[in-house]
């Protein structure tokens, strides 16, 4: 397989659970989780075919994500390895490739033992980053993140990446970044659409005012819900 470098440092960070993969909803406990076992794992759709499109484009693609599962003992790093080992299969079998994969598997308190940790690298902390950028010479201010939750964004933000939060149909939690002041670049519905923002924000002519894109959701997600208030209260 040939591999073709950008040669100025870019490239794509990829949060894994809702954007490579589908989550977990366990109805009876009306929980989301991640898969804890590789017959669990599901590729989203058309996401194998969103990584084969950026590692055509020539970058190199990272994952970067929280597994505190590891740290609070609800599956093991062999269990881990071997959802990787699917997932790598599976993206592979459509000539998709990932260049590296960065997890942390603390939590502050629910990890057992040595993962009991306030660590640098749980997301929203920008940690994974800096180790994907120090293993693999990454310029993180030439790069992209697409992560489907407010953690992702921070993180991506606070290293100066182009940010991108995936959002299924609506911007549900707009209002709440909007009041946090945390704004990504652009929204999309997966990460095909996501991958496409990228590939277009490199060619020119640019998209102008692609980061009023976002804002505009936001604000719109901030009137409706405010406009409901009113309503509930008059
Ligand atoms: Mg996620
Ligand atoms: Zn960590």
């Amino acid at each position: 397989m040939k591999k073709k470098s950008l040669g100025d440092g870019k490239a794509v960070f990829l949060d894994r659970d809702g954007v490579i993969n589908e989550i977990l909803f366990f109805e009876d406990a009306g929980v989301l989780e991640t898969p804890f076992h590789p017959r669990h794992f599901r590729l989203l759709p058309k996401a194998a075919r969103a990584i084969r499109k950026l590692n055509k484009a020539g970058f190199p693609v990272f994952v970067v994500s929280n597994q505190p599962g590891v740290g609070m003992g609800h599956f093991s790093l062999r269990t881990l390895a071997a959802i990787d080992a699917k997932m790598k299969a599976m993206l592979a079998r459509k000539g998709a490739r990932l260049d590296g994969i960065f997890y942390c598997f603390h939590h502050p308190q629910k990890g057992k033992g040595k993962y009991k940790k306030i660590c640098l690298c749980r997301k929203p902390k920008s940690g994974l980053l800096d180790q994907a950028a120090k293993a693999h010479r990454v310029d993180l201010k030439k790069s992209y993140l697409v992560g489907d939750s407010i953690f992702d964004i921070q993180a991506g933000l606070g290293r100066g990446l182009t940010t991108i939060l995936l959002g299924r149909h609506k911007c549900d939690v707009c209002a709440l970044l909007a009041r946090k002041g945390i704004k990504p670049h652009e929204v999309a519905g997966d990460l095909y659409e996501a991958v496409d923002l990228i590939l277009a924000h490199l060619s020119p002519p640019r998209r102008r005012g692609s980061s009023d894109f976002a804002v505009s959701i936001i604000k719109k997600s901030l009137d409706s819900r405010f406009r409901g208030n009113d309503k509930q209260t008059e």
